[in-house]
């Protein structure tokens, strides 16, 4: 019989990577977690990108997919440090006239303040919410007969169709840009089928759990994950950057927090013609243009509800978001770009000195893009926010180029692993019977390329491990 020096190997310690190293701990395996930074957390790290005592998200910022994940509410986050903030506007989207609609942790407070659109809010997310639970056991995974089929069609129905399509239900600009804010998410054009999905997530999520920044930045959420798993016996190695199968101990299982382009340098001699082939056809979708900013106080928004937000979302109508990401993914760089801003600073005091605070921001380009979005995304945020410019300190700013090489994951600065449209929703990174095996033998995809997508949440992580544990019973 083969002795092996681990049960399983980890790659990578995202979100995912640590996610699928719980799970297989969890089970009483031997596991080794392998980093290629210095600092565990990939999309989750926290650094101070600007000035001396500014701390930034260098990735992720807002969670609300993490809080409201189904895997990691059953781990004891809390004891590891982890303290979720919610501010008390979860997310606010100013109109060119001073008002602004708003995302609350209350459905009943956010639809009254939708005025004519109140009882179509509520029967659009509703339903959602309440189904919840129900409704993530059976989309937050891979694509199989589904445990709660009612429930699901109360999501399924809405959420397959395009973002435009469910905009038809609302009648005034107020609920329209709100709601074409949330679908924005998506990278895509808003009439594309299933571009609905993500903006009824990011919504209901937000109705049950908020949308809650992590006290002393995203890499706290990384830190309590790490925490927990190696209290549970799990060894972590950093700075070891995996360029080749051959350079990794023997172990039953191998469990790659990668995407397919990686995974084919680092594994390609192993895995089948036609696996390879499939891989090769893997479609990356919209990159982002990030920056950062240090500001000497607060943003000057017009609007008082942006004041209190966590999140903001920048580009005015629906028709203009809808301009913005239809341009974008046609491989133009757009005037008016969709911004999406986070304040975290306002509300987590500690990662600012007195007085100052700081910005957190993106927007959407086309993938591989080298374009210099800095006037853009500054004259959207000025736009609502009169005097913001006269604020800054001083700004860090990733293009897709600089994305990619702080993480190899961000392909063309692809922050989701791939796009994430109809086609390539649940047949990531192939269509397979588990999205989560490769041909090889023993080797496992777990990360964002694999059902159900990008996002802080470890669903990919938690379903990979799964498939990789019952194969490993098995053997
Ligand atoms: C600018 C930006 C903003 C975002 N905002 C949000 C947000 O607000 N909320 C949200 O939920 N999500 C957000 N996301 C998305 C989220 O961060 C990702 O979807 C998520 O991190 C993906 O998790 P993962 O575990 O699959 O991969 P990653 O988080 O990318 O982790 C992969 C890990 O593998 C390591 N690695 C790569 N190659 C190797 C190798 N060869 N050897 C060893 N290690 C390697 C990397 O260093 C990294 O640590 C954002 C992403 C970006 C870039």
């Amino acid at each position: 019989m083969a002795v092996y020096e681990y049960d399983a190997i980890v790659v990578g310690a995202g979100p995912n990577g640590l996610a699928a190293a719980i799970t297989l701990q969890q089970a009483g395996l031997s596991i080794l977690l392998i980093e290629g930074a210095g600092i565990i957390g990939g999309g989750m790290r926290s650094s101070a990108l600007t000035l001396p005592g500014y701390l930034s998200d260098v990735c992720s910022a807002i969670h609300p997919m993490a809080a409201a994940s189904p895997f990691f509410q059953q781990l004891p986050l809390d004891k590891f440090g982890l303290e979720y903030i919610n501010p008390p506007v979860l997310a606010a989207h100013p109109f060119d006239n001073g008002d602004a609609a708003v995302l609350k942790h209350s459905l009943y407070e956010t639809a009254d303040f939708l005025g004519p659109d109140k009882n179509a809010y509520l029967n659009l997310i509703g339903p959602i919410v309440d189904s919840w639970p129900d409704i993530a056991a059976d989309v937050l995974g891979p694509l199989r007969f589904p445990k709660y089929p009612v429930d699901l069609l109360k999501f399924g129905i809405p959420a397959l169709r395009s973002a435009l399509g469910i905009a038809n239900k609302f009648k005034t600009q107020e609920a329209k840009g709100l709601w074409a804010g949330m679908a924005a998410h998506s990278l895509l054009p808003l009439d594309r089928l299933t571009t609905a999905a993500i903006g009824l997530v990011l919504m209901a999520n937000g109705h049950i759990k908020g949308w809650p920044i992590p006290k002393g930045g995203s890499q706290q959420i990384a830190n309590a994950l790490a925490g927990y798993f190696v209290s549970l016996g799990g060894k972590i190695q950093t700075d070891w950057y995996v360029r080749s199968l051959k350079e990794l101990p023997s172990a039953k299982a191998i469990l790659f927090d990668l995407g397919p382009k990686q995974l084919l340098e680092i594994a390609g001699e192993s895995l089948s013609g036609f696996y390879k082939w499939q891989l090769k056809r893997y479609r990356y979708g919209a990159g982002v243009f990030k920056i950062d900013w240090a500001l000497d106080g607060a943003v000057p928004f017009k609007a008082t509800a942006c004041r209190a937000a966590g999140t903001v979302h920048i580009g005015g109508t629906l028709q203009e978001i809808a301009v913005s990401e239809r341009e974008t993914s046609a491989g133009i760089i757009t005037e008016k770009p969709f911004v999406l801003l986070a304040q975290q600073s306002l509300f987590d005091t500690g990662r600012v000195p007195e007085g100052r605070q700081a910005l957190w921001g993106y927007c959407h380009v086309p993938n591989g893009s080298m374009a210099d979005r800095t006037a853009a995304i500054e004259n959207q945020i000025e736009r609502f926010a009169p005097g913001f410019k006269d604020r800054i300190l001083a700004r860090h700013v990733f293009n897709t180029a600089q994305m990619e090489r702080y993480n190899a994951n961000y392909i063309g600065g692809d922050i989701n692993g791939g796009i994430l449209d109809i086609w390539q929703l649940y047949t990531r990174p192939a269509l397979r019977r588990s999205p989560y095996r490769t041909s090889a033998k023993g080797i496992y995809l777990c990360s964002a390329s694999t059902p159900p997508g990008g996002g802080v949440h470890g669903m990919p992580g938690f379903h990979a491990a799964k498939r990789a544990l019952e194969d490993i019973w098995r053997l």
